[in-house]
């Protein structure tokens, strides 16, 4: 997909919104307006008709009843109240860890900071292999049942990593903690209707599944529904666990786009992801430089082709190809922060290793001449930047 002259590789960013999706929105800003929660008229039943409707969807996207999924404003709000909501409601109880792996999200990371600096408790974090991979046995010898809760996600924002859930999962369950999944990632990359059976809150967000930005939610299991202090006090709507008036338009968005990755649709965008992402690999490591991948071999993202140009340096790759090819170094919401990636750390990379790693990752309207125009651009980049270095 091109945007203008920008080859689009960075569907892990964000995706761009399906049409599809779009279309069943549109009315929902217009001519069936009405507030969801306005129980005493017709447009006010519609909307919340919409609702349920879109909860529905995004229930089976997980395996889930409606009534589990809690619409936050994305991911990162949804993974703020899955951990601050059950760490507050707990505080003062007999299980005083947390466990984080280590290379979750931001937004996992920054709140287990607050749980550990302003709630007082002893947050740990998980150690991964190369591939980016939770050391089960690892896991298992540091569970105890002082833990409270344990996070771990579906898949990788950088390096596209997919942990065994279910072998987690069981782990954790022998040991009566909580399991929280950030699966922002996951739905575009597996199957993953049946995380509800296995993990007690799952984080998801729209603009990563070609749905728009601005919604996300949160699953909560039924039962524990009672053990999650809210964010945002208010109106009560959501079952009090998320006050504020439900966005319907964003939901009924969030809804379709869940509808289509968990039909035909996205099965067959994963099969064919994966071999344009293979092939895409295979072209550039035919370049004469050294060019090698970051992260897992099996267990990845079909998208996702995290990327080390051994020798250069991914700021100046990614700033001379602009505008012609969107990429990332790190994580979109890293960028501009002159940190070197966790992930990558995390994974055992040297700083010049990280110096020179970017993450590419195609999506549904990627065309095989987009890639091979990409190679070309970057093949001739790193050239330049090259010449410039001998001179
Ligand atoms: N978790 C993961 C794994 C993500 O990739 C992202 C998006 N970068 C988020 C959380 C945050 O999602 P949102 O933009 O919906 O807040």
């Amino acid at each position: 997909m091109k945007i203008k002259e920008t080859i689009y590789l960075d569907y892990q960013a964000t995706t761009p919104i399906e049409t599809q999706v779009w279309d069943k929105m549109v009315p929902y800003f217009r001519e069936m307006f009405g507030n969801p929660h306005s129980s005493d008229h017709f447009l006010g039943w519609n909307a919340s008709q919409a609702l349920e409707k879109a909860a529905t969807r995004v229930g089976m996207l997980i395996g889930s009843d409606s009534n589990e999924i809690i619409f936050t404003s994305g991911a990162t709000e949804a993974n703020n109240l899955a951990l601050l909501g059950v760490s507050r409601r707990a505080a003062q109880g007999k299980r005083g860890r947390i466990l984080v792996s280590t290379i979750e999200h931001k937004s996992m990371l920054a709140v287990s900071r607050i749980l550990q600096d302003q709630l007082g408790y002893q947050v740990e974090y998980l150690p991964v292999d190369h591939e980016g991979l939770i050391d089960i046995a690892y896991l298992d010898e540091t569970l105890n049942e002082d833990v409270l809760i344990v996070s771990i996600m579906a898949v990788n924002n950088e390096i596209g990593t997919i942990q065994n859930i279910e072998a987690i999962s069981n782990m954790i369950r022998g040991y009566g903690a909580f399991f929280h999944c950030d699966a922002a990632q996951a739905p575009c990359a597996l199957d993953i209707n049946k995380f509800a059976r296995i993990v007690d809150f799952i984080s998801l967000s729209a603009h990563k599944m070609y749905g728009p930005k601005g919604i996300g939610a949160l699953y909560i299991r039924h039962d524990l529904q009672e053990m999650v202090e809210p964010l945002i006090y208010g109106g009560g709507q959501q079952g009090a666990l998320r006050s504020g008036t439900v966005p319907v338009p964003l939901c009924v968005g969030m809804g379709t786009a869940a509808d289509l990755v968990m039909g035909e649709w996205g099965e067959q965008s994963r099969a064919e992801l994966r071999k344009l992402r293979d092939n895409f690999i295979q072209q550039l490591q035919g370049l004469p430089w050294s060019i090698t991948l970051n992260g897992p071999k099996k267990h990845r993202h079909p998208g996702n082709a995290n990327l080390c140009f051994m020798g250069f340096s991914a700021h100046e790759i990614l700033n001379s190809l602009q505008p012609y090819v969107a990429a990332s170094t790190g994580s979109a919401c890293t960028s501009g922060i002159p940190e070197p990636s966790h992930v990558l750390k995390g994974i055992g990379l040297s700083e010049q290793e990280i110096e020179g790693s970017i993450r590419f990752s195609l999506g549904r309207g990627t065309t095989p001449d987009d890639l091979a125009e990409a190679v070309q651009l970057i093949d001739k980049t790193l050239s330049d930047l090259a010449e410039l270095k001998h001179h």
